[in-house]
């Protein structure tokens, strides 16, 4: 099977080099500008009608990955988008550094995806069919040597993640992918071909798709989590989507803001029911940001009222911190952050009440209450849980009331911490779509 068979003639090689990046201008778009202006330029009711073999709608890590293992299978594919480029998100992320996975050992690395209804097993042979060394290995194929840091974190050597998209979207483009950016998906008429209505007002039809739409977190950045309505519309179950790995309110009083606003709480141990987590926290005007209250988030979300409780000295015990309090008898709270070496935040926390003793003060920093107002918007999280129902998709990520229709990445009901397991997961998910395809549109069923 040819992979450039029937290329749609109107489709835009438009991914270049120049436009991996925020600013992007159309003007450096090369030959295909020329059609897909004449086809945008005519009216919406005069849509086109064209055929190609395997669309994917999504340009993020997960849709470009499914593009790139099926067309390493011989399928020929389009990567359609609604942004004016594609890996806007990956981009964002990149500005963090790009901790694009972790070196954690791989049954502890599979425990950290979760998700109503998880098929038992699920992560463990997702991840081994693309695991943390194969996403290393891939990085170093496009040239981009990774190191990985002393929490276990794997980044870039040039912690950005533009070189890293650029390379891969020349890669993409020598493999024979089209890409069609400016193409918002509008709707979805499954069938046989499956036919994809644009915001264009193009129709396409495709033998098969893979939907990489991304959750609903910064949508500035093109995935706003429109496709759960029609995917509802489908019958295809779907949990809300939510925010995760996001920051908790919590109405700090302005002197607290005034000396601890931006200061974090380090070397915390923080719980919230029975989940324990050793991490950190930052004090932010809207209340706390931080690894602990988002590996925490599961659990204050499943709260009728959502507090955490912090251990801000989690090394010693109460007694020990009584102890070294032993030759105090006034001003403790100014002793104790000697003696304790209480940094500025636990400092501040401690100081919106008066201490007559060591033993009440030791027991507040070893058991600090901060009640929750609830998390930060959705648009301001850094991913999101909720998505498709994992009851609704085969091993093989496909939709099993809608052959053909493959689903992968930041869409599907699973979420997991932040230190690289995000785009693991997408990659691992964009893996075995693509794979999936190819394989389903080789089988001619
Ligand atoms: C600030 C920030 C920092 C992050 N840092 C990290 C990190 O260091 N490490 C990590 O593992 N993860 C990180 N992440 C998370 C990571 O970026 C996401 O998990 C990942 O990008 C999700 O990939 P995806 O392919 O599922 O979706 P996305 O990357 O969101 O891509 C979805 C694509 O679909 C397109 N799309 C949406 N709707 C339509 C439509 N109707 N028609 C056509 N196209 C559409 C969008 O334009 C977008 O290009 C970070 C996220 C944020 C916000």
């Amino acid at each position: 099977m040819s992979r450039h068979r029937g290329q749609a003639d109107f489709l835009v090689h438009a991914t270049s080099e120049a436009e991996v990046g925020w600013q992007v201008a159309s003007a450096t778009l090369e030959d295909g500008w020329s059609r897909r202006a004449a086809v945008i330029s005519s009216p919406k009711s005069n849509t086109l009608h064209t055929s190609i073999q395997l669309a994917v709608i999504g340009g993020g890590p997960a849709g470009l990955r499914a593009a790139e293992v099926a067309a390493a299978g011989g399928v020929r594919v389009t990567v359609f988008d609604a942004q004016p480029s594609v890996g806007r998100k990956l981009l964002v992320a990149g500005k963090g550094g790009l901790n694009l996975t972790n070196s954690e050992q791989f049954e502890h690395f599979a425990t950290r995806y979760t998700g109503p209804g998880q098929p038992a097993g699920i992560w463990h042979d997702l991840l081994r069919e693309f695991d943390a060394d194969a996403l290393r290995a891939w990085a170093s194929g496009l040239g981009v040597a990774t190191f990985q840091a002393s929490n276990n974190r794997v980044y870039p050597q040039a912690l950005k993640a533009a070189p890293l998209l650029r390379r891969w979207v020349e890669r993409l483009r020598r493999m024979g992918v089209g890409f069609a950016v400016n193409h918002r998906l509008t709707g979805i008429e499954p069938g046989a071909p499956h036919r994809l209505v644009f915001a264009t007002g193009e129709v396409v039809s495709a033998e098969a798709v893979v939907f990489a739409l991304g959750g609903a977190s910064w949508p500035q950045t093109g995935s706003d989590g429109a496709w759960t309505g029609w995917f509802k519309t489908l019958g295809i179950d779907c949990h809300a989507l939510v925010a995760a790995n996001c920051g908790w309110r919590h109405p700090w009083p302005p002197e607290v803001l005034a000396s601890a606003d931006g200061q974090p709480l380090k070397n915390i141990h923080a719980s919230v029911s029975n989940h324990h987590v050793t991490s950190e926290l930052l004090i932010t005007r809207y209340g706390l940001e931080g690894g602990a209250i988002y590996q925490l988030g599961p659990a204050l979300r499943g709260m009728l009222e959502p507090a955490i409780t912090i251990d801000l000295k989690p090394t010693f015990t109460h007694a020990q911190l009584v102890a070294k309090m032993e030759s105090v008898r006034r001003d403790f709270l100014d002793a104790a952050r000697v003696r304790w070496r209480l940094g500025t935040a636990a400092h501040t926390l401690l100081a919106r009440r008066v201490w007559h003793d060591a033993g009440a003060l030791a027991r507040e920093v070893k058991h600090c209450v901060i009640p929750l107002d609830g998390p930060q918007p959705v648009a301001e999280a850094i991913s999101t849980a909720g998505g498709v129902c994992w009851h609704e998709l085969d091993g093989g990520l496909m939709v099993t009331r809608y052959p053909g229709v493959f689903v992968a990445g930041g869409m599907i009901d699973w979420e997991a911490p932040t230190g690289g397991y995000l785009l693991q997961g997408c990659f691992a998910t964009g893996t075995r779509a693509g794979r999936s395809a190819a394989a389903w549109l080789q089988s001619g069923d």
